[in-house]
């Protein structure tokens, strides 16, 4: 076993080894916070907490990954049993224990957003519902509610579209919602954190899952939603074992829920709590961490920090004025290839900006110069309409009462549209279970008889389908795409058939490392992993801020540094969110280890007019001396520094 406390300055070794008591350390980016955190865990394997009574709360599954490979190199294989995971993810692995509780079995499905979203239409569709009232704002506002611990009608009266006199309509609806849900067996991502903290209030299971575990910690504190502290506090209450780790300067999910209180209020909640500082950057050089320092000085409720970098000195960060986004994007590829002709790899460089839409303009300019790059942000493989129809097979099977799964398995088979679903799946899914009416009943004299013949197609290939479980969820999805999916993509989309059709193919590589297929599917439902085995091995990363926070690069590009751009233009009047822009500004800049390059476009060249764009607030308010300024040369537009 290595000491697991070599690499660590004195402030962090002192939390590494501080008593088994709450401790809240907040500290500014770079401090090596998660380090420190992963360092813990290790620490409390070693003096005799065993690996699978420890709870390790991080933002995403990829984060979590990478600490519990830290704590294997330090430990070795016992580090695989850490329970460590996002909020939803280990929510998700609880219930299974527990769904029966509240009248679910155990193998409940799970539906990300887009999922839900179409279920609470799908639940609600025959409610004659005013115009003025959209479901997405229903759902949005109840998912509000639920992760801030607000009432409803709070949440509906402060929100821009919906009015408090709708409140009637919307408990019917949302009603319907969860009614649905119970009856189709799905938990929405809310249900992972409701389900999970109700738990802990019943008398038994309560007992079970605060004494299943010694320790608990959490990164990326500043971000939990009041929701997700109650759940920590409540599984943290009996022993009191409980390290926090997050930075108020980076708390950035406000407008999901998230609050500041749950680091604020933490020394109310444990009044014998630690206050542990973190004071040394490591990441970013003098230069950047100077920046970073005199931008969020313009935030006003905050902790205040010292943040000193511990790394030599660097190149100062850059503005670069550009006469638009295309040539923003001809200087990033030029860029980009230079630092590589300097020895600074691909995927040691990022392009991070406000929103996904920004990527666009980039991605052409580096698949023109042929500069490999992987992007981190829009919609997922897993969101792509065909690959959702190949899962749509796994859900049926995972839960057979998932009435839109079935829906989208159906409709791709030839001559089956909705009406002919209705009636098939008004069938099967009055039976106790479907999947064995399917393959031994005949349904064909119930149905009209126009769809009786391609239902006897479809029907036989989904029984050869169903058959193949003995061989693996990989198989099942194999038979599916070669015979029906590849078929259909390749009549309905002539250009981009094949590229489609390697999707699906990826991803029935993926399943077969999957003993189950609610395994596979839980794993693609919560994580954002499964994508990078496809991506290229040396690329640039494309990433909105939000997706970036806690990772690092030697080179950071910030795209579309203007007013209504980065600061977006949805701050209100109070500040408030401007506050939280700034944050994001903040979690942008800190990314960068050594060069950062603050991009602004002067103009907007859509439809055909030409708009200037004023340089971002962010990075006026840095005042003097901060940066190096490039001004590209606006008549070549080929990148070329003047
Ligand atoms: P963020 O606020 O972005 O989440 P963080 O505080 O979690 O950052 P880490 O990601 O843990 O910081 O560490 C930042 C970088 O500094 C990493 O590359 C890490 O390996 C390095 N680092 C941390 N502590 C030390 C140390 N004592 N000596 C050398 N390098 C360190
Ligand atoms: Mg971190």
């Amino acid at each position: 076993m290595r000491s697991t406390t070599s690499e660590l300055d004195h402030e962090q070794r002192a939390v590494v080894a501080a008593p088994r008591a709450p401790i809240l350390i907040v500290a500014g980016a770079g401090t090596g916070k998660t380090r420190t955190l992963t360092h813990r865990v290790s620490h409390l394997v070693e003096s005799g907490i065993s690996p699978d009574r420890i709870l390790l709360l991080t933002f995403t599954q990829r984060a979590a990954r990478e600490m519990t490979e830290r704590v294997i190199a330090h430990l070795g294989d016992p580090g695989h049993a850490v329970w460590a995971g996002t909020f939803h993810a280990i929510g998700a692995r609880l219930l299974r224990s527990y769904a029966h509780f509240f009248g679910y079995e155990s193998d409940f499905s799970i539906v990300g957003p887009r999922d839900a979203q179409r279920l609470f239409s799908s639940a609600t569709q025959d409610v004659p519902v005013p115009e003025h009232i959209k479901l997405e704002d229903v759902l949005s506002c109840y998912s509000l509610s639920l992760n801030a611990d607000r009432d409803l009608s709070e949440v509906v009266d402060s929100s821009r579209r919906l009015k408090v006199s709708d409140l009637a309509w919307i408990d019917h609806l949302i009603d319907l919602y969860i009614s649905a849900k119970m009856t189709q067996q799905v938990m929405d991502y809310d249900d992972l954190l409701t389900y999970w903290y109700l738990l802990l209030g019943q008398d038994g299971p309560r007992e079970e899952l605060i004494s299943s575990f010694d320790a608990v910690l959490v990164d990326e504190y500043q971000d939990v939603c009041p929701l997700q502290a109650r759940i920590v506090d409540a599984m943290a209450r009996d022993h009191g074992n409980l390290t926090v780790v997050g930075d108020d300067c980076q708390a950035i999910y406000g407008f999901r829920g998230a609050d500041i209180g749950a680091i604020l209020g933490f020394g109310e909640r444990y009044p014998d709590a630690s206050l542990m500082h973190l004071q040394t950057n490591y990441r970013s050089s003098p230069e950047i961490v100077a920046l970073a320092n005199r931008s969020i000085s313009h935030n006003r409720a905050q902790y205040s920090k010292t943040l000193m970098s511990a790394r030599g000195s660097g190149p100062k960060p850059t503005l670069v004025d550009a006469s638009d986004a295309e040539q923003v994007a001809q200087f990033v590829a030029h860029r980009v290839l230079a630092l590589r002709a300097e020895g600074v790899p691909l995927m040691e460089q990022a392009v991070l900006y406000r929103t996904h839409s920004q990527a666009r303009v980039i991605q052409l300019e580096l698949q023109r110069q042929g500069v490999p790059f992987t992007v981190r942000s829009g919609v997922r493989v897993f969101d792509r309409p065909h690959v959702r129809t190949l899962l749509a097979l796994c859900r049926a099977q995972v839960n057979p009462w998932d009435h839109n799964a079935w829906r989208d398995v159906v409709e791709t088979f030839d001559g089956l549209g909705p009406v002919a679903a209705d009636h098939i799946l008004g069938i099967l899914l009055n039976e106790p279970d479907p999947w064995l009416a399917l393959v031994e009943r005949d349904i064909r004299e119930d149905l009209p008889a126009r769809f009786r013949g391609d239902w006897a197609s479809a029907r036989t290939l989904l029984t050869e389908v169903r058959q193949a479980a003995v061989h693996g969820v990989s198989r099942q999805m194999a038979i599916y795409c070669d015979r029906v999916l590849a078929p259909r993509l390749r009549r309905d989309f002539t250009e981009d058939a094949e590229e489609r059709i390697a999707d699906l193919e990826s991803l029935c590589r993926a399943a077969s490392g999957f003993e189950t297929t609610s395994q596979f599917m839980d794993a693609l439902t919560l994580s954002e992993g499964l994508k990078e085995k496809d991506e290229p091995d040396d690329s640039v990363v494309l990433s909105t801020v939000h997706r970036a926070k806690g990772l690092e690069w030697a080179s950071v590009f910030l795209v579309g540094l203007y007013e209504g751009g980065f600061p977006l233009w949805s701050y209100d009047d109070r500040g408030e969110n401007l506050d939280e822009e700034r944050r994001l500004f903040y979690v942008a800049v800190t990314r960068a280890t050594r060069w950062l390059y603050l991009c602004h476009p002067w103009s907007d060249q859509a439809n055909g007019q030409s708009k200037s764009l004023s340089t971002s607030r962010f990075i006026d308010e840095l005042g003097s001396g901060m940066l190096d300024h490039w001004r590209l040369d606006q008549s070549e537009k080929s990148g070329d520094l003047k």
